[in-house]
């Protein structure tokens, strides 16, 4: 990035990379349960698309099965941990045991390794907030917490996702957090109840919608030009075309990975990426240097 500058002036490039370097660093990571690849290049919805356009957007496979069994707590919990389940242990939704102690999620990891990062997290899926299965997936150093049971309320994640987002609008907009994880679930129930069709597209352009107005708050910020904000977004794991997962099936083992620059900063990104990569990408762009011990399986998908 600032070699490119370089060729053209250096004073120029002494500047811009100063201001680049002055920019404080904002990660948000949003999470979409179930969300197949093939269907979402296919419907290319606007906000996701724009992100991209900023960055890239990469088409993921989960390994097999017997490896990564694609569930929600074990998708959930590599791409927070930015390990594989042979390290994390999480198999299964109902899984108590595992080993998330060892293997903390990358707010928490963030937190601890520099406890001047804001971490904020807004989600109504019970591994987050609850004791249910191998939960709560996300750890204490989730400083700011919003969780909304979503067995309280008739529509499920048709109406909490609705609370999460407005949450997410009003936090990301008016509040200072440096590294954020917004969850919404609305789309997989919708193909668990519809299979892949029209109900399951429309779940996830209002997804999508939800997401342009996280984007539009950050934009809005006043101190948006002082600020580097990186957009990430990826899933857990597809469906088959009927509706439900955890078998072998390339529909169900099909991820992406999203990332963009919201001020459209010229970056090198990777060619490849897997979902383990999302943690020391986030990590990188926070300027966190990740601990030997962290076992990371992954690596940035940004250039340094
Ligand atoms: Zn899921």
């Amino acid at each position: 990035m600032v070699g490119e500058y370089c060729r053209r002036d250096r004073n120029t490039t002494r500047l811009f990379a100063v201001a680049e370097l002055d920019k404080r660093p904002k990660v948000l990571v949003v999470g979409w349960d179930g969300v197949r690849d093939d269907t979402l290049r296919q419907m290319a919805p606007e906000a996701i698309s724009e992100i991209a356009s900023r960055g890239r957007w990469w088409t993921t496979t989960l390994p097999d099965v017997d490896i990564a069994p694609t569930m929600t707590a074990v998708g959930w919990s590599t791409i927070l941990t930015g390990v594989w389940p042979d390290r994390h242990e999480v198999l299964g939704n109902d899984d108590t045991y595992h080993l998330l102690h060892r293997y903390p999620d990358m707010l928490t990891r963030a937190f601890c390794a520099r406890p001047d990062i804001a971490t904020y997290a807004a989600t109504s899926a019970l591994i987050f907030g609850t004791d249910f299965g191998p939960g709560p997936v996300l750890g204490p150093g989730v400083r700011t917490m919003t969780w909304f049971d979503r067995r309280t309320y008739p529509g499920g994640f048709a109406d909490t996702d609705v609370l999460v987002a407005d949450d997410a609008e009003r936090r990301l907009g008016t509040q200072e957090h440096d590294f954020s994880f917004v969850y919404l679930g609305e789309t997989d129930s919708a193909a668990h109840a519809h299979g892949v069709g029209s109900r399951y597209e429309e779940a996830i352009a209002r997804q999508d919608a939800r997401l342009a107005r996280m984007v539009q708050a950050i934009r809005a910020r006043p101190t948006f030009d002082d600020e580097s904000w990186l957009v990430m977004l990826t899933t857990d794991h597809g469906h088959r075309d009927e509706g439900g997962h955890g078998r072998g099936s390339w529909q169900e083992r099909q991820s992406f990975v999203v990332a963009g620059l919201l001020d459209g900063s010229p970056a090198t990104w990777a060619t490849e990426a897997a979902n383990v990569d999302i943690a020391p990408t986030a990590w990188a762009h926070l300027r966190v240097t990740p601990s030997e011990r962290w076992l990371c399986q992954g690596t940035s998908l940004l250039a340094p």
